[in-house]
């Protein structure tokens, strides 16, 4: 409010991303997120990231320099006062406590309800509503176990870089082989999770296709808000008090 006010043009926003995929690679996309991190977002009520910020995260002891700078940049940003939430995503649900206190980000469930100025906003990754593609959801369910993960989290870096490096080489081949309807989430899924929170949106990201899907949850008028990947530019949602879009974000002067 004070912003509004002071500045008379500044509207309060929260803002929105997913799927930056983060990865020693593709460095452009690195050092774009890094300056939407200390320009754009550096004016937010809060950021939220729902998931795969990382492309790869294999344990929060992992000293990977590309992988440390990015969290040096969340630090810079939770230091200046932005509170900044990051929800697990397929690639990096190993983010931990560890990456909390390096980066001063919260970390927040799988689904989490919030209250958007008002408005309550149901927030996923986007996976778990992915409920068609079955060798995919059996996956999950084994990785997300706390006893697979202290195993996982037991073993040498080295050998965790190597599964990992697998696992995305599966993952290619089994995208790769599995029809686009499948890999989207199922109506019926989303329809459920909406109505068992009570929410008329829902924001989530994972599917690499950004749109805004009007549906009806309960009779009510609702939203399906879909995040975009960071490819070849950024993608962000701007949600002010009183109306919210999907902005292609490609740096430039702050
Ligand atoms: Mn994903």
């Amino acid at each position: 409010m004070l912003r509004e006010s002071v500045c008379g043009v500044e509207a309060l926003a929260t803002l929105f991303v997913s799927d930056l995929h983060l990865d020693a690679s593709a460095p452009a996309m690195a050092a774009l997120f890094g300056q939407f991190l200390s320009g754009a977002a550096r004016d937010a009520d809060a950021l939220y990231i729902l998931g795969d910020l990382f492309e790869v995260w294999i344990g929060d002891d992992d000293a990977d320099p590309f992988r440390n700078a990015i969290c040096g940049e969340l630090r810079q940003l939770t230091a200046a006062g932005v509170p900044c939430f990051v929800m697990h995503g397929n690639r990096d649900f190993l983010l931990g406590s560890g990456f909390e206190q390096r980066t001063g980000c919260r970390l927040i469930d799988d689904p989490t309800l919030i209250d958007l100025y008002g408005r309550r906003v149901l927030l996923s990754h986007g996976d778990a509503l992915c409920t068609q593609d079955r060798p995919y959801q059996q996956l999950r369910a084994n990785v997300r176990r706390p006893r697979w993960q202290l195993r996982f989290l037991r073993l040498p870096l080295s050998t965790r870089l190597a599964l990992a490096d697998s696992a995305r080489a599966g993952s290619r081949r089994h995208t790769g082989q599995t029809a686009a309807m499948i890999m989207d989430v199922t109506p019926t899924a989303v329809i459920s999770a909406m109505q068992a929170c009570g929410v008329q949106t829902l924001i989530h990201g994972h599917t690499h296709r950004p749109d805004i899907h009007g549906l009806e949850v309960d009779r009510l008028p609702a939203q399906r808000i879909v995040l975009g990947a960071w490819h070849e530019q950024g993608s962000v949602l701007r949600w002010e008090r009183h109306s919210h879009a999907l902005e292609h974000y490609t740096g430039g002067p702050e």
